[in-house]
């Protein structure tokens, strides 16, 4: 790229684009489809220079610096590929947005991303739409949104990790999935991060939802429970399974019981709000009042929250129940 095209004054640069498009008409008298294509070509060069001369070069040097300002400046807007495309001034410009979001930490998503939660997780999903004011099953894959404005310091870690586990043979979309989340317990995950670990297979939603309901691990995202993790992201609470009883247990079921609990434990009145370091209850978790072996049943009349503490008590047979 010439440097003269990005350093022309806008006015200048609009002047000139006027005149090689005054010279492109002329050209359209001739029938040599080469000339009339490459009469265009100093006009899009041009155009491209005005495009990154929006952002000045001190707040940001290269086009995935002018990409991430212009996501920080409109977090949780839906943003359009040819947008990026004018302030980036290059054609490779979503390679950059992928090494944003993956290999720096930004939570940037794609209207793929997004398509892939509708079915899903329609909570995540209708969560979605709350905060962007936009159907997420509507965006487009060259749709963008930042969802959350701070950089993950350990995204370098992590991308390291990303790429050993994706590469590991004979492991299912499934299995990867649930080994990344054991190695970032506590830590929000992106919906980009799982996508990409499932080899940008679209299962990877409904892998997550089965290791929750199915083998009891405690994923959960800001619509089971957990309203303070941002949007598009899961979380795995601790490294344990639920006991074989206390799974499968529907999601609509399990947000009902957290509701009517009002998400506290019934034994001791905890709430996540009261979340101290040394403090050991730090999450809810069901209970089954009747155990499956004793034909107890995945609804709600059978299930109460119980802090993680009075739940291990119950079990260890230390607890006795009286609700
Ligand atoms: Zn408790
Ligand atoms: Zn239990």
């Amino acid at each position: 790229m010439r440097r003269r095209a990005a350093a022309e004054a806008p006015a200048e640069a609009v002047e000139r684009i006027k005149r090689l498009l005054d010279n492109f008409l002329t050209k359209l008298n001739d029938d040599d489809l080469r000339d009339q294509v490459r009469s265009l070509v100093p006009a899009f060069e041009t155009l491209r220079g005005l495009g990154k001369g929006l952002i000045p070069p001190d707040l940001a040097s290269s086009a995935r610096e002018r990409i991430l300002l212009y996501f920080q400046r409109y977090p949780l807007q839906v943003i359009e590929g040819d947008e990026l495309l004018v302030v980036a001034g290059i054609g490779e410009w979503a390679r950059r947005v992928r090494e944003l979001r993956v290999q720096f930490g930004w939570s940037i998503c794609s209207g793929v991303t997004f398509k892939d939660l509708v079915d899903d997780e329609p909570e995540l999903a209708a969560s979605l739409k709350d905060a962007l004011g936009a159907d997420p099953r509507k965006l487009k894959p060259d749709q963008y949104v930042m969802v959350s404005t701070e950089e993950d310091r350990e995204a370098a870690h992590r991308w390291n990790l990303l790429n050993t586990i994706r590469k590991k043979k004979g492991l299912g979309v499934r299995a990867r999935l649930l080994e990344y989340m054991r190695a970032n317990v506590g830590s929000p995950v992106s919906i980009e991060e799982l996508r990409y670990l499932a080899g940008d297979k679209s299962e990877w939603a409904r892998r997550m939802r089965e290791l929750r309901t199915e083998e009891g691990w405690p994923i959960y995202t800001r619509m089971q429970g957990r309203p303070e993790l941002p949007v598009g992201t899961y979380v795995l609470d601790e490294d344990k399974q639920a006991p074989e009883h206390d799974r499968r247990i529907p999601d609509d079921v399990r947000v009902e019981v957290l509701i009517r609990d009002d998400f506290t434990c019934r034994v001791c009145g905890w709430t996540r709000d009261l979340l101290r370091p040394d403090d050991p209850r730090k999450f809810l978790e069901l209970h089954h009042l009747v155990t499956h072996s004793e034909k107890g049943e995945n609804s709600v009349e059978n299930l109460i929250t119980l802090c993680n503490v009075h739940h291990d008590k119950v079990h260890a047979g230390r607890l006795t129940l009286d609700v």
